[in-house]
């Protein structure tokens, strides 16, 4: 290795282990479901996305395990070449059809559909009005496109007017976006999307809202943009297939020339394999389940509102959630870390989350109970919350 890429590595691989922000990643040793093995031991999973339940579902399973015997393992080839197989043309019919559009274009993560769908639609000479605390795929898929970036104050919708009046007077830009996450991954709380959406007709905005972990959630199950019924007023409709659908992938839903352009000119759709057969078909049908009953998202809320009222009871700061995702916020990323790892030792999988996903001195143990855990697990983790609460001095 060049002396100084190894000097570069040891010397700040040392700052973020000193600052206590360097995380350890853990191997799962099976399914990811509400109980999860790790390091030989059985924890009360409260960290992953899989807030319905879906990742282990039989029937996706067995709806996999179909479409690989049929279609083998990959793709091929790149969604332009040979790698769109008619299960992503059904695919996306059936995501237009969930979310309420024309049509809808899957890509390969959620990430990827940021870093894509961006910056096939804004350029130099453009702005994008971004809040704060979106998502870093966001910011990438900005930054990506070489749009003037212009961040307003989390869900402040008095900065964002102000910032978008600015921005369209100065006539400097000829296409301006404003882009929010629809439920905010680090606190659980739900973007303004009305007034988002009055703001952007005010000052001709175009409008972008990543549901990652909305879609599956809010709107019985359609997401936040169902759930204040503005299907027709927001233009990007974005979101991932991995957290609620429970499998992998991306996509944009939105009116066909939309779709129709990003499949021209978005460079992972073009440059990228297709995702693959087996999570395409289990995708398909996760979305179908999600449209055909809302059974699982309300036994996601049950659960998520018993925590929660546990949770606060103990008292525990619970910040501004507004959805299943619960953060503890702790504040101190060490005093985060330490009692992240003490609930792991107890039994609770709850992940630390400290600078840079949140911003520095709002560490916090972000919880996400899901559609797939009893009372009596959930019971289990707030006992171990009280344990490890008072033990640290938090509560
Ligand atoms: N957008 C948001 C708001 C997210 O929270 C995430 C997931 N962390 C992503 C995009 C990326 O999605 P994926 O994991 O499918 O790449």
């Amino acid at each position: 290795m060049a002396k100084i890429l190894d000097t570069f590595l040891n010397e700040n691989l040392q700052i973020l282990r000193d600052q206590g922000l360097y995380n350890e990643i853990d191997a799962v040793e099976g399914a990811n479901g509400p109980i999860i093995q790790v390091n030989g031991k059985q924890l009360i999973n409260l960290s992953s996305n899989n807030y319905l339940g879906l990742a282990t579902n039989g029937e996706l399973k067995q709806v996999a395990k179909e479409a690989i015997d049929k279609y083998g393992v990959g793709s091929g080839a790149v969604r332009t070449i040979n790698g769109t197989l008619d299960l992503h043309v059904k695919l996306e019919e059936k995501l237009a059809e969930f979310k309420g559009t024309e049509a809808a274009i899957s890509y390969q993560s959620g990430f990827n559909c940021n870093m894509a769908a961006i910056s096939a639609v804004m350029d130099k000479n453009d702005a994008i009005l971004s809040d704060q605390l979106n998502h870093a795929s966001i910011i990438d898929g900005c930054r990506l496109s070489k749009a003037k970036i212009i961040a307003y104050n989390h869900s402040d919708m008095e900065d964002l007017r102000a910032k978008a009046k600015e921005a369209k007077e100065s006539g400097l830009y000829n296409k301006i976006m404003v882009i929010t996450d629809g439920v905010f991954s680090m606190d659980g709380d739900i973007a303004k999307l009305p007034e988002i959406v009055g703001i952007a007709k005010e000052f001709d905005l175009i409008t972008y809202v990543d549901d990652a972990h909305g879609s599956g959630v809010t709107g019985k199950g359609k997401g936040t943009v169902k759930h204040f019924g503005l299907e027709k007023e927001i233009d990007f409709q974005i979101g991932t297939l991995s957290k609620a659908i429970g499998v992998v992938g991306g996509y944009v839903a939105g009116k066909k020339n939309l779709i129709d352009w990003l499949k021209v000119r978005s460079r992972p759709f073009l440059f990228s394999t297709a995702v693959t057969p087996g999570d395409v078909a289990a995708i398909t049908r996760a979305v179908q389940l999600i449209m055909d009953s809302t059974e699982l998202h309300d036994k996601l809320w049950e659960n998520g509102d018993y925590l929660k009222a546990g949770l606060k009871k103990l008292g525990f700061n619970i910040g501004a959630s507004e959805t299943p995702i619960t953060p503890c916020i702790i504040g101190d990323e060490k005093l985060t870390q330490q009692f992240s790892k003490r609930l792991v030792e107890e039994g609770v999988y709850a992940k630390a989350i400290v600078f840079p996903t949140v911003p520095k001195g709002t560490g916090r143990v972000r919880n996400m109970p899901t559609a797939a855990h009893t009372k009596e697990m959930l019971d289990n983790a707030l006992a171990i919350y009280e344990k490890v609460g008072r033990e640290l001095g938090v509560i």
